[in-house]
């Protein structure tokens, strides 16, 4: 549930790597990290070793895949993919580690859902690139240590906060990602405009962008969608006006708002009198766990001032009511 829809659709996911940047020049945005990111690059390039175990952690859809695949792409190394949820079993990581060579990126996606063996299996290979392993069975059964070759292991994550303190203190690198301004979202929907042919206006662009919810994957998403309009019932060019209709027809709304983020704050505001409210009885109100309210759609709700953490709970700020056309309690007069 954490993940939208169209990312399990196999020609969405076709275009979604065909506009994902190869090279970190392509990267818009997310400035700090790429800057502290290329010296770390560079500094192990030049010492001729591989680059520290990193932890990239924040919402979906911000580009923690694509910087695992230009980090491999940068330092001329392979990068092997796989998922937490995958990794069921010690047996399953040693497949995978025993077949990785020198220098490859280990793309870890989910990595807040290793079981604890799993994880636990993993804190030697990523400090000392050593394994035991068993070989044989029954009363032949012993395990030996093997070495692995240098890896650089880049874990992806939407709950960083689940993660246990021992297996983030094995990375040496670890950048949260930051939501993405309207600015940096229309560059982002241009480029893509530019891949996918389809001609684009300045403004039609910024609308796409400033009501993707600060999330690459859903502008690019909305880009896809609007062409359709653009095509259907315009001349094919994306302009303000007809990315205005297309959002609109699509239920997105003014302020980008999916429908999850107008359940959370409708509940907090009609259920609960804008709080404050436990998170979990929130969690429960919207039907969905709380920790993925906590982290994939609270972050950006509170971001943009439409609500707030508060020791007693979860509150709804002037902006929802405004935004909903709801009266505050403290306005109502009763
Ligand atoms: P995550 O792994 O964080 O869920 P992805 O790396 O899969 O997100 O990114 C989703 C989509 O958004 C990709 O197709 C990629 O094209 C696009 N994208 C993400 N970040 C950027 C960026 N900084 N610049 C350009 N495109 C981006």
């Amino acid at each position: 549930p954490a993940l939208r829809p169209d990312t399990n659709d196999p020609s969405e996911s076709d275009i979604e790597s065909m506009l994902r940047p190869q090279r970190m020049e392509d990267f818009i945005g997310q400035e700090k990290i790429k800057k502290n990111l290329r010296v770390f690059m560079t500094a192990a390039l030049q010492r001729g070793e591989t680059l520290d175990h990193v932890l990239l952690s924040g919402p979906p859809g911000l580009g923690k895949t694509t910087l695992a695949h230009i980090v491999a792409n940068e330092m001329g190394a392979r990068i092997r993919t796989t998922s937490g949820p995958v990794l069921e079993k010690p047996a399953d990581v040693a497949g995978v580690l025993t077949n990785l060579e020198e220098g490859d990126v280990l793309f870890i996606d989910e990595i807040h859902r290793l079981s604890s063996v799993v994880e636990e299996y993993l804190y030697s290979a990523m400090e000392d690139y050593r394994i035991d392993i068993v070989i044989d069975s029954g009363p032949n059964a012993r395990t030996v240590q093997i070495s692995l070759p240098p890896f650089t292991m880049v874990g992806a994550t939407t709950r960083k906060g689940l993660l246990t303190s021992p297996l983030r203190a094995r990375f040496g690198i670890d950048f949260r990602y930051d939501y993405y301004t309207a600015d940096l979202l229309q560059a982002i929907t241009k480029r893509s405009a530019r891949i996918l042919d389809v001609p684009i206006t300045d403004d039609g662009a910024f609308e796409i962008a400033r009501r993707s919810r600060g999330t690459p994957r859903v502008s690019n998403r909305l880009l896809r969608r609007t062409r359709d309009f653009a095509e259907v019932e315009g001349d094919g060019e994306i302009t303000k006006t007809i990315a205005d209709h297309a959002l609109n027809a699509l239920d997105v709304d003014e302020a980008g708002l999916d429908d999850m983020d107008t359940r959370i704050l409708l509940t907090l505001i009609d259920n609960f009198d804008g709080g404050p409210t436990g998170l979990k009885n929130l969690a429960v109100s919207v039907g969905e766990e709380s920790g993925t309210i906590e982290e994939v759609y609270e972050p950006y709700l509170i971001q943009e001032a439409f609500m707030e953490r508060t020791p007693r709970g979860r509150v709804a700020l002037k902006r929802a009511y405004k935004h909903f056309d709801r009266n505050r309690p403290s306005e109502s007069g009763d």
